[in-house]
């Protein structure tokens, strides 16, 4: 008999009859012999997309649009644009993500001498830069006669003057020639001081941009998600319905990475197709399908070509699937199942929902899912959508399920396999508020910080050897009873300070 041997594997935790929530259980600790900084959360979100911390931002039309996912790709996660809008107000937050950082610009804005200080302002308006290339007839591949900077135009009061009139002229500028490299490029750029270098060829005509503050982004932002061209990673929510074909096309010629086809069961014909139909007209675009629970539902999305399953029924904050519908799954339970199917074909999952805080994002990692994903933790950060106000007294964001009454008559319905026609609508969410979160780019590294120290008492140094010991049966679980969770929460005090961000 193997003295040392205790708990209980992942395996007779799960397989015991009885759906657990992430409350229900904890893990035992293993060995330490690594430094919590040390930790690695390297982890793949698709089959083909790796990202460097293991949090994904939900697509919902209070948690992700083009700031909130710019901001999680930054700091090394991802985040799905929702489809709670227009193809072109989605496409929009998609290529405000895929332009926000760049390595080489090879499409930049340019406008010819004769455009005005007006069109400076225009595009500063929409796309957030004023650095514009001025080429001989207003386009690439056309001679390159100057650039305006805001520094040309912030207090310039003629908006119909001319821009050869303000911008600084070809012989003033320091440029590259085409065919050099990005570390090339950057040299020259750090060395000219300059805030731009346009790529030319033989002929002076423009090819390409770089930026200054890319390089400034880059070194503050080491674990950003990145695409090849270092253009930041984003993915896009469609729903299963095949009016949604046309949405894809846009998001695939807008640049998005990943495709997340939204239903809160996705185990239908219609996801099937979508699935099959993207899989087979855009090889390059990974799928994430979903949501799914059981053993049965992943095996079904895979064989149709999922990239990565989102797993989750009914655990949302939002959420009240579960009592409406009768239909669902404890996520603990939910992720286990799926990441195990999962690991038979090499496909991710995403625990998606219930997460409140760093100790619930361990353990959905800890059961075999390979990334969170989150609504609830980030909808009060202020890269969320929405203004803050005041209820009693505290600082508050909206926060709405996507099946919420209020966001189903903005359209939000799609992903409830709800015919629209109906006059009635059965409501599988909730609209309220969230406490004011500050910042994302403070928030990301605390909770990271966090499940570092988690990872370092579960003695597993990355996400790979925390998946390793969960497939051994090394990692060890155990029941929690009501009396243990009792016991595990601050008790007995006449009175107590909740740390900033909360206990969970
Ligand atoms: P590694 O250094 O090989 O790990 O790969 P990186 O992708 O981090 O960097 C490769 C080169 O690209 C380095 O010279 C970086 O400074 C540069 N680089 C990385 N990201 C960006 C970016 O967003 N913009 C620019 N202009 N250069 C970048
Ligand atoms: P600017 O000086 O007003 O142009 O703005 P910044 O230099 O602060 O920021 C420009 C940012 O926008 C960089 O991260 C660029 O990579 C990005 N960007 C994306 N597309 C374009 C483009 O067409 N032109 C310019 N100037 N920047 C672009
Ligand atoms: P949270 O992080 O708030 O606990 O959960 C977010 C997740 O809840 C989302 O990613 C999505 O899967 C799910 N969700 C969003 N809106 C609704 C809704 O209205 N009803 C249900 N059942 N789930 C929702």
């Amino acid at each position: 008999m193997d003295i040392t041997k205790d708990g209980l594997s992942a395996a007779e935790l799960f397989n015991a009859g009885k759906g657990l929530t992430y409350d229900d259980f904890i893990v035992l600790p293993g060995y330490i012999d690594f430094q919590a900084a040390d930790v690695n959360f390297e982890t793949y979100v698709t089959r083909n997309i790796k990202l460097k911390r293991p949090m994904i931002s939900s697509p919902m039309d209070t948690v992700t649009e083009w700031k909130m996912a710019v901001y999680m790709a930054l700091l090394g996660g991802l985040g799905i644009i929702h489809y709670n809008n227009t193809i072109e107000e989605q496409v929009k937050h998609v290529r405000r993500v895929k332009t926000f950082e760049n390595g080489f610009i090879l499409k930049p804005c340019v406008l010819s001498p004769n455009h005005t200080v007006k069109d400076i302002h225009d595009i500063r308006e929409s796309n957030g830069f004023s650095g514009i290339p001025i080429t001989e007839d207003g386009t690439m591949k056309s001679r390159l006669l100057g650039i305006v900077t805001s520094r040309d135009v912030d207090f310039e009061k003629d908006m119909s003057r001319p821009l050869h009139e303000v911008m600084t002229p070809r012989k003033d500028l320091v440029v590259a020639k085409k065919g050099v490299t990005l570390k090339e490029a950057n040299k020259i750029l750090k060395a000219s001081k300059k805030g731009k270098l346009p790529v030319v060829n033989d002929n002076d005509e423009l090819v390409a941009l770089l930026s200054r503050t890319d390089l400034l982004k880059n070194k503050e932002f080491p674990y950003a998600s990145k695409s090849a061209g270092k253009q930041l990673l984003v993915g896009a929510a469609v729903s299963t319905k095949p009016e949604d074909r046309e949405r894809v096309e846009a998001l695939f010629e807008a640049g998005a990475d990943i495709i997340l086809i939204d239903s809160a069961q996705g185990y239908s014909s219609f996801q099937i197709d979508m699935i099959k139909h993207i899989k087979e007209n855009y090889p390059s675009l990974d799928v994430i399908a979903g949501n799914v629970v059981t053993r049965e539902q992943s095996l079904a999305l895979i064989r149709a070509g999922a990239d990565s399953l989102r797993v989750g029924m009914g655990p949302g904050s939002i959420c009240i699937t579960q009592n409406m519908m009768s239909v669902g799954r404890p996520q603990a339970t939910a992720v286990y199942n799926c990441a195990m199917v999962g690991k038979e074909y090499g496909v991710p999952v995403i625990a998606d929902g219930g997460i409140q805080g760093i100790g619930h994002m361990a353990k959905a990692l800890s059961v075999g899912a390979s990334c969170v994903m989150v609504g609830y933790l980030i909808a009060g950060t202020n890269e969320a959508p929405g203004e803050y106000f005041y209820e009693n007294g505290m600082r508050v964001k909206r926060y709405r399920g996507m099946a919420s009454v209020e966001a189903m008559l903005k359209g939000g319905s799609k992903r409830y396999l709800d015919d629209e026609a109906a006059k009635v609508t059965v409501p599988q969410g909730v609209s309220g508020t969230v406490l004011d979160r500050g910042s994302l780019v403070d928030y990301v590294p605390y909770l990271m910080k966090g499940l570092s120290q988690s990872f370092q008492d579960m003695g597993c140094p990355s996400v790979t050897a925390l998946h390793e010991a969960l497939m051994s049966d090394r990692l060890r679980f155990e029941h929690r009873t009501a009396a243990a969770q009792a016991e595990g929460s601050v008790h007995g005090l006449y009175s107590y300070q909740t740390p900033k961000f909360g206990i969970q």
